[in-house]
Order: C-alpha cells, then sequence, then structure tokens
C-alpha cells in the first residue's frame, strides 16, 4: 500500500509538473518538489539512500514450477534431487515454504539420529544403503564453493537388535534378507553376545542381530544445513510462511469399475506470511507434501479424503503427529565406547552420547497409551515405570544411571503401516508424497528426495522401486508391512 501510495504520489506530480509546465510554472520549481518529496520519503525510511521503498525479499515468488511444504530433511532432500536432476541447470524454479525457520517442533532436529540397514522390506534396506552412501560422500554431495566441510559426527557403531525365543525365526529370515539387499550384518548367539559386550545381561535372549557397517548415528542438524546451504547455492527459493489453503480445478470422471471420481489439480499454494494476517498466492505446477508430522493435514487441506469411507476419494493420508520421548542420562559404570546402539526386545532403545558417559534412549508406548500430541511436554514417569526397569534389567549397570535432561518430538507416524509414503496422489495429480516415515525418516530422506525427484521428473521411480509406498495401499489395503520398526 505504502509504496503504491508513493508511486501514485510521484505520478501526480509527474502529471502535475506537465499541467504546470503548461500554466508557465519553472522546471526548478518542479525540481525542488521532487526533492523536497525524496528527502521526507528518505527521512521516515530506514536507511538513508534511496533505496527500494519495500522489501520484498520475505516473500514468495509469484510463481514456481514446484511448491515444497515443509522443510525440514525430507522437503530439503527433495529439492535438492530436483535441481540435481534437472536436465538444464535453472530449468525448475523451486520453492520451499518452511512455517519455522528455527525448526522448534520438526522432528528432524529432535530425532536420535540412528541409520540402520537392519530392516525387513527390502525398499527400507536398499533407502538405508544408499543414504549411507550419500552420507559417507557429503562432502561431495552438498559441497559448496569457499564453505567449510560439513562434519556429520558419524559414529559408525552398530546397532544391535535383540531378539526371543519367539522373536528368532524372524530375526533370522530379516538379516537374511539384510545380506541379499547388500547389507553387512551378522547374527549373534547369546554366548557370542557375552563374550563381545560382557555388560550385556542375555537372559531371555535367544539371538541378536549385529550391523558391521553403515549404520550408527550422526548430527543431524548438521545434514539439515548442509542440505539447506547446497539447496540455497543451487537456486532453490525459501520462503517463511504457513501453507494454509490450496486452490484447484476438478473435472469428474468414472473409473472402468463405474465408481465416480473427481480429479483435482492444483494451480495455487496460498502461503500465510509470519506475524502477518496477509497470505501470497504462489501459482505452480506441482505440489510435494514434505510437511511431516503435519503432512495429514495438508493432505486434508488440499481435499485428500474428502469423499466416501471406503472410496479411492474418501481415503486419508493416515499420518498424524505421535509424541515420542528421548531421554538422556549419565552413568558412570555404563558400556563403553564400543556400545552399539542397542534395541531390546522389550521395544526399549539406548546408545551412547558422545564420549563421557552419557547416554540417550526411550521407547515408544502401547497404542492404547499414545500421550497427547498437544504439547510436546515431557513425561517423567514414563522413563520411571516403562523405560527404566528394562533397560536396566538388560544393562544392570544402568542401574545406578542419573537422567540429565529429556526431550520430546513428533513421530511423523503413519498409523497404517509405520512406513514412508513416496509418489503421487492417484486424484490429485500434481501432489506428491514424501512423509509417513515415523521413526526412520532422518536416515531415508537422501533416498527417499532422489525417488520423489524422479517422479517428478520421469513418472516413474528409476533407481530403487517404491510402488510398495505408493499412497494407493492405503485404499487397496496393502500394508508394507515392516518387522524391524522402533
Ligand atoms: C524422538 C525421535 C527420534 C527419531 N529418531 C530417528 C532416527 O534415529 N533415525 C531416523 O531415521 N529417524 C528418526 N526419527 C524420525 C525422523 O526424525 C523423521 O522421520 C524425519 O525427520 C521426518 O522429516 P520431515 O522433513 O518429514 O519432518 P520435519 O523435520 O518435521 O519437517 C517438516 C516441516 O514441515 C513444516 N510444516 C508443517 N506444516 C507446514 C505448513 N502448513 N506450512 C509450512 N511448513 C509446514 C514444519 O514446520 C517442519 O519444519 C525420529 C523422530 C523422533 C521424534
Amino acid at each position: 500500500m505504502l509504496r503504491r501510495a508513493l508511486w501514485l504520489g510521484l505520478r501526480r506530480g509527474l502529471l502535475g509538473r506537465e499541467l504546470g509546465t503548461r500554466r508557465g510554472g519553472s522546471t526548478l520549481d518542479w525540481d525542488g518538489k521532487v526533492s523536497n518529496i525524496k528527502k521526507k520519503i528518505q527521512s521516515i525510511l530506514p536507511g538513508g539512500a534511496w533505496k527500494p521503498l519495500y522489501d520484498t525479499s520475505h516473500l514468495p515468488p509469484e510463481q514456481a514450477d514446484v511448491v515444497i511444504v515443509g522443510g525440514g530433511v525430507l522437503g530439503l532432500s527433495v529439492a535438492y534431487w530436483l535441481k540435481r536432476l534437472e536436465k538444464r541447470r535453472g530449468a525448475i524454479r523451486v520453492l520451499v515454504v518452511e512455517r519455522d525457520h528455527t525448526y522448534s517442533q520438526a522432528s528432524t532436529v529432535l530425532s536420535v539420529g540412528g541409520i540402520r540397514q537392519q530392516f525387513s522390506l527390502p525398499e527400507n534396506i536398499q533407502l538405508s544403503l544408499f543414504s549411507a552412501e550419500f552420507l559417507r560422500n557429503i562432502n561431495e554431495y552438498l559441497a559448496v564453493v569457499d564453505d567449510p566441510p560439513l562434519d556429520l559426527q558419524f559414529n559408525p557403531s552398530g546397532y544391535l537388535f535383540l531378539a526371543s525365543e519367539k522373536g528368532a525365526a524372524t530375526m533370522e529370515n530379516n538379516v537374511k534378507v539384510q545380506r541379499q539387499e547388500g547389507a553387512k550384518v551378522c547374527l549373534m548367539s547369546p554366548e557370542q553376545l557375552r563374550k563381545k559386550f560382557p555388560w550385556i545381561n542375555t537372559e531371555g535372549v535367544a539371538l541378536a542381530s549385529y550391523g558391521l557397517e553403515n549404520e550408527g548415528w550422526f548430527d543431524p542438524w548438521c545434514l539439515l544445513q548442509g542440505l539447506r546451504r547446497k539447496v540455497q547455492s543451487m537456486g532453490v527459493l525459501f520462503c517463511q510462511g504457513e501453507v494454509t489453503r490450496f486452490v484447484s480445478s476438478s473435472t469428474h470422471m468414472e473409473t472402468i469399475s463405474g465408481e465416480e471420481v473427481t480429479l483435482k489439480r492444483i494451480h495455487e499454494v496460498q502461503v500465510k506470511m509470519d506475524c502477518s494476517q496477509e497470505y501470497q498466492p504462489v501459482e505452480c505446477a506441482i505440489v510435494v507434501n514434505a510437511a511431516g508430522a503435519w503432512s495429514g493435514q495438508i493432505a486434508e487441506l488440499a481435499g485428500v479424503g474428502k469423499g466416501l469411507p471406503g472410496t479411492l476419494q474418501g481415503t486419508k493420508l493416515p499420518v498424524e503427529p505421535r509424541k515420542r520421548y528421548v531421554y538422556l542420562w549419565h552413568c558412570p559404570q555404563g558400556p563403553g565406547l564400543e556400545a552399539p546402539l542397542v534395541a531390546d526386545l522389550s521395544g526399549v532403545y539406548f546408545r551412547r552420547e558422545g564420549l563421557g558417559n552419557n547416554y540417550l534412549g526411550g521407547c515408544s508406548p502401547a497404542e492404547e497409551e499414545e500421550p497427547d500430541p498437544g504439547n510436546l511436554e515431557v513425561d517423567h514417569d514414563f522413563f520411571q515405570e516403562k523405560v527404566w526397569p528394562p533397560l536396566a534389567w538388560r544393562v544392570p549397570a544402568f542401574e545406578t544411571l542419573k537422567v540429565q535432561r529429556a526431550w520430546a518430538g513428533y513421530y511423523d507416524y503413519n498409523t497404517f503401516d509405520q512406513n514412508g509414503v513416496v509418489g503421487p496422489h492417484p486424484l490429485i495429480v500434481n501432489m506428491y508424497f514424501a512423509t509417513g516415515f515415523s521413526g526412520h525418516g532422518l536416515q531415508q530422506a537422501p533416498a527417499v528426495g532422489r525417488a520423489v525427484a524422479e517422479m517428478v521428473l520421469e513418472g516413474h521411480f528409476q533407481t530403487i522401486n517404491l510402488s510398495p509406498f505408493l499412497f494407493t495401499r492405503f485404499y487397496l489395503g496393502e500394508k508394507a508391512l515392516e518387522h524391524c520398526i522402533l
């Protein structure tokens, strides 16, 4: 408004000059007036020198080819791969919309930074194998000229899964699949376990699987910032704001089975700017839903699931925020530097944190005990009642631990099968998903970003076939069942 008023003021001045000249007014008078107006404007604006009246750099562009909703690790990875795989440099205009540049509630920075190859689904193993390669060569993938190299603080300590008599056969099968896919994992008997990790109480343990390569943990902030820095250098645009609405057009059609469906195409994303009631419209060709724990809400905004239950139209994106606690404790007698990330058969996990006998860990609550996701407050009783007893049973040294701090974060929890949702929506034809990874989205982000970019640019998965992770499985009732969920 201010810019327009001032601009009109100057225009009026120009018109006035024309009139004034006709009336015989001098050019000097006019120049003086303009100079006075400029001085007045300068006196009310900060800066002194003549500058554009509005700084619009915080606003999104009016058009983008791809709008990515969510600037967490998954959104940034999609942005990275879109730019990396574009046929001609600068061909695709990518905008990342992130409502909170401090990432105060983002799963990425509240995670525990683990990467493992020990999954049961070949697709998950392949995703983590590629991500491990990406992390190992991060300074080739994410190098930015004149910027210092990234230090991921990678701890290559492996994961150790423990199984009871009942779970041993499944563990053996899982390891078979892992090896077939190229992961280096070994099975250990309780006796071998006692020899290698004498601090473990092996009672109730029938078998263990231990990752020998490509497993451990790293600093999630470093990966996030590295991706951010890189994509900015590649020309990706950023905007701090919240996506609040999509404008789309609809076409009705009938499927071969006679079902009436409405196809939608999003034309415009509306972004509510930070600390403002204003929204900015951004015209776009493609929308990527990478809003993590909130991606179910974004899908709903676009009309996903608005139809009769049981129909494709009525199928929701089953992703919601689920609160998970992480506790950090000190224990001078605890396991030493050789300790892997231990996933106990009780569901409790822990790993070292740094070099000073500090550890972190937790466990997922039972379905019927899910805490209210309305805030990120920590329940300290949960540690006392659900985490500490099995922990101290498995590692008796932990009987003397002292909790030092704790935090909570949201899993981007897929209530259908706890696995990722990747690729396009069948009815909202230009909305793509990169979400729902529950507890393993950080480690798979490098590979998932590539898969989504392939789908957007080529129309199919090229490197890893992620068809079992398509949205359509929710309608078809085909679960992508993963046995190794933490
Ligand atoms: C306690 C905990 C431990 C974990 N441990 C691991 C682990 O060891 N290994 C592993 O691989 N994974 C782990 N995870 C899971 C992993 O963190 C997530 O799967 C992953 O970070 C998801 O990334 P994301 O980019 O989708 O989500 P986020 O990092 O949450 O990013 C989504 C972004 O979208 C933004 N957003 C949402 N709505 C809007 C909107 N309307 N407009 C604009 N922006 C919006 C949010 O502000 C947010 O920044 C853990 C998670 C938790 C909570």
